[in-house]
């Protein structure tokens, strides 16, 4: 019996696939699926079993499988079948597919090794009479106690042998065992009560669950706090009764824990969560709970779709607009949407892809009767949008208000004398964005990168926020000597320091990257401000999602401006969606919530429509304008980004790739570039880009192919194909 083997090798992920001899001993163990270690040239690699052949008739001589790693095979039919979709829409290779569908623990040619955690109980081992015997009859109170316990609680955890566990073990009156433990546990809250849903959230349901047992894709478009999330879980609660499971994900789930807490509070732990902030060791245990049954609903944030589930009921995808459902930076760069609605055909289940903002692709589709449009247009339990205000902050400064306008300080004011809760946004970390000597004008940059450094100041640094290249920050300019150097731009630590000076009574919190980046701090942070402990929340766009506090009557959203001017056509539609997002953070509970929006354009449309919270009217003027440059969702886009450490090489490659495109691409289809992508200069690697825009090209699987097989064996310069790139 021979197999094929699939091996990854070297960075550039050339698919391999090899012949290899099954040696009589491990004939049982073959299938399809298994990993298996092999040697390849000098090296001991491993690898998947794709296929086995009875009959090799190739005449180059074949090595034998050294090992058979797995019992059951990793990898199921349907897993092979996905790889091929994979393969065919985002032009990875096969093997990348098969990895990025698995746990580190799982993937092929894995050197850590990951180990089940074990945890050691005492349980009695004779029947009651005897232990209540021999209670009365010993002398030593150890033994006693350690029996009393167990009569009481059946089964005790111990951390050790203890010389009374050990005698009671040898008489034979308890017996240790070992439990397997699974390391990621969330407790379900006491105080917790159902609510039941209104009517318009029971139309929703039944339309849903009247589709249980068809691949359908639903859009629900629903205002922030319309009852989304409860609608998600009276779904789940029906496919469960069916014996099915679920699949939902969230954008990141370290950001929204309070959405964890009521699936936990409803299911209890028939959750397993898997997200970034896992170890390896704690995704493989939650992967097992999957694979083994002993979950029936996954949560997570991208990659939870390919939760191997074998008999799904139903997909959720939450704020179905976030960028992170795709992966852009590496291979495969697949969209967790598109693995979704695959996966939805597959198991004949219905997908809801659910958002306040629908990014305009998928309300295109449901305009279109591709996907069926479900509504929710009302807020629950009385509590209303909130009312938005914009400030034009041209005027502003003209009164000397750089950083708070008169109405948002007054506001700040009014709110903490109430005793009600602020959230601020302000979308950049950091200090100051920006350290200039006022002599020379020299601009403190990443030697690296194309970027100036952000100030730090709790570590008096300055950083780069793209490769992370940090230094310490001196009073003298680095080019001149000058000692006349200022820092412009305002980030979240310096915000902070503002408002501690201006509102010296408040409680002021911090959430960003720098201050959630050791486990847990995040679930603190957010618990805390709960509680009531913090007046202000500050805070990057992190605090934009999911995050529902029923005594914040504030929302303020320092600079707006700052989505609105990054080079991308999509920016209008970001603005508008964190706009809306975080207004969407104000008045959820009983208390009416209001909104500051300060800006420098105060009359951009996506401002404007955000403030009347009309999401209609600004999806009709963002179509025309895609319409008429010919973006999405009218046209699709493929980035080819061209990079390389040599300027010259990189674009002479890119402008080769470019002309390539155009004599072979069919004439409809539109070729921008080679253009230097607007990060140009990243950790001291170049980079080009070619904008590919087309309606159909029959012509484009082949060519980009053709142009991927090129640049695998090119090592000076990397090409990487971008399929529907969320940014340009
Ligand atoms: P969304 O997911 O659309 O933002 P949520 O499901 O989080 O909305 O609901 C917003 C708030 O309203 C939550 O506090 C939720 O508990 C509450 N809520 C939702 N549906 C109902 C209902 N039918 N009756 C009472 N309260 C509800
Ligand atoms: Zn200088
Ligand atoms: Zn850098």
């Amino acid at each position: 019996m021979y197999v094929k083997v699939i091996i990854e090798i070297g960075v550039k992920a050339v698919d391999k696939e090899y012949v290899y001899k099954v040696p009589t001993a491990f004939l049982d163990k073959i299938k399809v699926g298994v990993r298996v270690k092999v040697n390849f040239g000098t090296q001991l690699l491993e690898g998947f079993i794709t296929e086995i052949i009875n009959n090799y008739e190739g005449n180059i001589l074949v090595r034998d499988i050294l090992e058979v790693v797995d019992d059951t095979p990793i990898l199921n039919e349907e897993m092979f079948k996905l790889a091929d979709y994979l393969v065919n829409k985002t032009l990875c290779s096969k093997i990348s597919a098969f990895q990025v569908m698995l746990p580190k623990a799982l993937k092929a040619k894995n050197k850590t090794n990951m180990h089940k955690k074990f945890n050691k109980y005492i349980v009695l081992n004779s029947d009651i009479n005897q232990v209540n015997d021999y209670i009365a009859s010993c002398k030593y109170n150890s033994q006693k106690e350690i029996l009393n316990k167990l009569l009481n609680e059946k089964k005790v955890l111990i951390t050790s042998l203890s010389s009374g566990i050990k005698t009671l073990e040898k008489k034979g009156l308890i017996k240790i065992i070992e439990e397997e433990v699974y390391r990621y546990n969330i407790i379900k809250d006491n105080d917790f009560k159902k609510v039941s849903l209104n009517s318009d959230q029971e139309r929703v349901v039944e339309k849903i669950i009247s589709n249980l047992n068809i691949s359908k894709t639903f859009l629900l478009y629903g205002i922030t706090g319309s009852g989304k999330t409860e609608v998600y879980l009276e779904v789940i609660d029906n496919v469960l009764k069916e014996g099915k499971n679920a699949i939902m994900l969230v954008p990141e789930i370290s950001l929204t824990p309070q959405i964890v807490q009521r699936f936990v509070n409803r299911f209890g732990n028939n959750i397993a969560i898997l997200h970034s902030g896992l170890s390896d060791s704690e995704k493989y245990d939650e992967y097992r709970k999957i694979k083994e049954g002993l979950v029936k609903i996954v949560i997570g944030a991208r990659s939870a779709i390919f939760a191997p589930f074998d008999n799904i009921g139903a997909i959720i995808i939450d704020e179905e607009h976030t960028p992170t459902y795709k992966q852009d930076e590496t291979s495969p760069r697949y969209d967790a949407k598109d693995v979704a609605i695959w996966r939805s055909k597959y198991h004949k289940c219905p997908l809801i892809l659910g958002s306040a903002t629908p990014s305009l692709e998928s309300f295109a589709r449901a305009g279109n009767h591709v996907f069926e449009l479900l509504t929710l247009t009302r807020r629950p339990a009385g509590s209303v949008l909130p009312q938005v205000h914009i400030v034009d902050m041209k005027e502003e400064v003209k009164r000397g208000n750089f950083v708070f306008s008169k109405l948002m300080t007054d506001k700040i004011n009014e709110k903490l004398g109430k005793n009600e809760q602020i959230i601020l946004l302000l979308n950049r970390r950091g200090y100051s964005s920006m350290i200039t000597c006022s002599d020379c004008g020299y601009v403190e940059k990443c030697p690296k990168c194309d970027i100036s450094l952000t100030y730090h100041k709790t570590s008096n640094t300055l950083r780069c926020h793209y490769c992370g290249f940090y230094k310490k920050k001196t009073d003298k300019c680095s080019s001149c000597g000058s000692s006349n150097i200022k820092d412009y731009g305002m980030g979240t630590q310096k915000l902070e320091e503002e408002l501690k000076q201006k509102f010296p009574s408040a409680n002021i919190i911090r959430m960003d990257m720098d201050t959630t980046s050791k486990k847990g701090a995040h679930e603190q942070i957010i618990k805390d401000f709960g509680r009531h402990k913090y007046d202000i929340l500050v805070g990057t766009q992190m605090i934009a999602k999911g995050l529902d506090f029923p005594n914040v009557s504030l929302v303020g959203v320092l600079n707006a401006d700052m989505s609105l001017t990054i080079p991308d056509f999509r920016s209008a539609e970001r603005t508008f969606q964190l706009l809306s997002q975080v207004s969407g953070r104000a008045g959820r509970g009983d208390i009416q919530g209001e909104v500051i929006i300060q800006t420098y354009n105060n009359n951009h449309y996506s401002i404007v429509f955000a403030k009347n919270h009309d999401y209609l009217s600004f999806y009709k003027e963002e179509m025309k304008i895609r319409k008429s440059l010919s973006y999405p969702p009218y046209y699709y886009i493929t980035l080819v980004n061209i990079s390389c450490k040599d300027y010259e090489l990189g674009f002479a490659h890119a402008d080769k790739i470019g002309k390539y495109l155009r004599d072979n691409l069919e004439k409809t289809t539109i070729i921008l570039g080679p253009t230097m992508a607007n990060m140009f200069k990243i950790n001291n690697v170049f980079h080009y880009q070619c904008i590919i825009k087309y309606q159909r090209d029959n012509k484009l699987s082949k060519v980009l192919k053709e142009i991927d097989d090129i640049y695998k064996i090119e090592s000076k310069v990397n090409v990487s194909i971008n399929v529907d790139p969320t940014r340009l």
